[in-house]
């Protein structure tokens, strides 16, 4: 028997600590024996799924004895027309997070390294871990910037691209600081990158972005045969808990993420579920105005207390408390307000607070007040 199983893990492996969810609702009452909590820590849409993928997923209930479309036919065909492109260039995935893996397994051997800001999504550093390449993390733009405190830097991105790099990951905009890159800054980024660099352009928040901040997706697959757009239905579409998300690259790539992707790694109501979604535009609208309206109340509250906290263009903000979050962090959970803290993000300072409706934004607001008294 070894010492450690610990020792037999790969050397990546060993250097990896379990990702933190946010809290579940349902966990935090069994452990304060509280009720009536709220959930304001994983970027949840307060809105819930539309109705239409409700009715789809009844429908499709009673096929679940079968296995899923493994291509995702009808999906894949449905996400293609939504962006104007083949469908050959999609690639479904259990989550977005899926893409992400598979990326990193079919491009990142232990030879190579990966690209990412300082403050960018925890997954990156555990998929490229996981197979065992190096992390070259690009230092993010300092706290002291006058626009985009802690947002990436594209020289600082380009600057740590070498000969072993062959994928960097951009959060447009990054979770979990909020902060984008304007489309002509994007850009001229991936412009500038190196064509042995696949780029993975992780837009998990695109739809909440203003308008003039969002790219042109056909036109940028076209441009850049070197990019994986990925996108979820986590976030606006509000099927978190089903988990389906999806790549956009040329059909080269595509091919490539297939090769390593399992063969039924979206579920069947996932499908039908997003399927459905993408019909219903009007919950997209109500989501986005729910969100703006949202953040606008969070905004004036925030500098009404003389809070400060990164500009956003998610479904969530980041606050900068200027003392240590963590006891904050729990006076908000005894009053049963779930936010998320991210000192694993080397940001203890900092508390995510994802955009709710109004009553739970302004319950929030009233907790975290009280808790900093
Ligand atoms: C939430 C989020 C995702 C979505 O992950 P899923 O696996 O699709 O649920 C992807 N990237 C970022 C940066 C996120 O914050």
């Amino acid at each position: 028997m070894p010492e450690s199983f610990l020792s037999l893990a790969t050397p990546g492996v060993q250097q990896l600590t379990p990702y933190q969810p946010g809290k579940p609702i349902e966990t935090l009452e069994r452990e304060l024996g509280i009720s009536d909590s709220i959930k304001l820590a994983s970027n949840e849409n307060p809105l819930g799924p539309s109705e239409a993928a409700l009715n789809a997923i009844e429908k499709n209930a009673r096929a679940i004895h079968f296995y899923p479309d493994g291509g995702g036919f009808k999906l894949s065909q449905r996400i293609a027309d939504l962006h104007g492109i083949n469908a050959a260039c999609v690639t479904l995935g259990n989550g977005s997070n899926d893409i992400l893996e598979l990326a990193t397994r079919a491009f990142l051997a232990p030879q190579h390294s990966a690209v990412y800001s300082e403050y960018s999504f925890a997954v990156y550093p555990i998929t490229v871990q996981a197979v065992g390449a190096q992390a070259n993390v690009a230092a993010a733009l300092p706290a002291s910037h006058a626009s985009m405190p802690l947002g990436h830097d594209p020289e600082a991105l380009l600057a740590a691209v070498d000969a072993s790099t062959r994928i960097m990951f951009i959060a447009n905009p990054n979770n979990p600081t909020g902060t984008w890159l304007e489309v002509e800054a994007l850009h001229k980024l991936v412009s500038a990158v190196p064509e042995h660099v696949i780029v993975v352009l992780d837009l998990a928040y695109h739809e909440y972005m203003a308008a003039h901040l969002k790219i042109k997706i056909a036109d940028w697959l076209q441009q850049f045969p070197n990019l994986i757009i990925t996108c979820t239905f986590s976030k606006i579409y509000a099927l978190a808990g089903l988990r389906i998300g999806y790549a956009l690259s040329s059909p080269d790539i595509a091919n490539i993420l297939n090769r390593v992707r399992q063969p039924f790694n979206t579920n069947l109501l996932a499908q039908a579920a997003a399927l459905a979604s993408l019909d219903d535009h009007a919950h997209v609208e109500n989501s986005v105005a729910m969100n703006n309206s949202g953040k606008n109340y969070l905004m004036q509250a925030l500098d009404a207390a003389g809070l400060c906290y990164l500009p956003s263009m998610g479904n969530f903000i980041a606050i900068n408390l200027k003392r240590d979050a963590q006891p904050v962090y729990e006076a908000l959970l005894h009053k049963g307000v779930i936010v998320r803290p991210v000192a694993s993000y080397k940001m203890p300072e900092y508390l995510r607070v994802t955009i709710g409706n109004e009553q739970q934004n302004q319950r929030f607001m009233t907790a975290l007040l009280e808790s900093l008294a």
